[in-house]
Order: structure tokens, then sequence, then C-alpha cells
């Protein structure tokens, strides 16, 4: 079985404990979305979105705890024991998951990765500005 280019390769990476732990298909050249709002802010994440079927928890299902503010729409998924997010559904692609790219286990090994900011602070109004799955 051969991988497409265009999916890339599976990664892994995971919370700070080591509680929680995923792998992640991505492809080599990464776009990030480094947003401003409320809880991006404070805790300095930077967003790989990817497909639900491109994303596989590999530990930790029972170590996650989940916050929710505002619509509630967002599930944001922390580790019970350590507390670092390194993943969580987004309410921008709620089919799919949000990545933190600081908590890959190999940030360094990608050809190119560009980041752009989201005005997440004006949400509603920007939304509009993130790609959907289907393109990615
Ligand atoms: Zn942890």
């Amino acid at each position: 079985m051969t991988t497409h280019q265009k999916k890339g390769a599976w990664r892994t990476g995971g919370c700070h404990c080591g509680a929680v732990r995923f792998d992640v298909r991505t492809p080599d050249e990464i776009e990030l979305v480094d947003c401003n709002c409320s809880m991006c802010h404070r805790t300095g994440y930077l967003h790989l979105i990817v497909g639900a079927k491109d994303f596989r928890l590999t530990r930790g299902a029972d170590k996650i705890t989940t916050y929710t503010f505002n619509t509630g729409a967002a599930k944001h998924l922390f580790c019970a024991v350590c507390g670092v997010k390194s993943f969580y559904v987004p309410r921008s692609h709620p089919d799919g998951y949000s990545v933190n790219f600081r908590c890959l286990d190999a940030p360094d090994s990608f050809a190119s990765v560009s980041t752009t900011e989201f005005d997440g602070r004006e949400w509603e109004k920007n939304a509009g500005d993130l790609a959907p799955l289907e393109s990615r």
C-alpha cells in the first residue's frame, strides 16, 4: 500500500505527560492558523487543521477532559493529567480536528510550514476566511 503524495505521511504527537497520544496525517507542506481569540491567545495554540480521517487518537481517551464556552461548538480537549490541549474539535471545522503544531513530536520534519493569522476575536465576521476541509 502506498501513501498518496498529497496526503503525506502519518506523524505522531501528544500532550506533555504522554497520557494522550495521537497520529495525524499531513502533507509535507503545511499551513498553520495562528488565532488570537481569548482561548488560543492565552495558550499560544498553533492550529494544524485536518479531516477526521486524517486523525486518530492512539492513547488516552479516558484521560481527556472537555471544556466548552460561548457557543459550545468547539470541544476543547485537555489532558486531565498535565493540562495540555494537544488537539481539539474546532468550531470552524466540527467534522475534523485541530492539532496543536507545538505538540507534534517532530515539528521540524516538514518541507515547508507557513502560518496565517486569523482574527478570532471577531470570529463571526472572519470564519468564512478559513479554508473548508474539502480543499485540504
Ligand atoms: Zn498529559
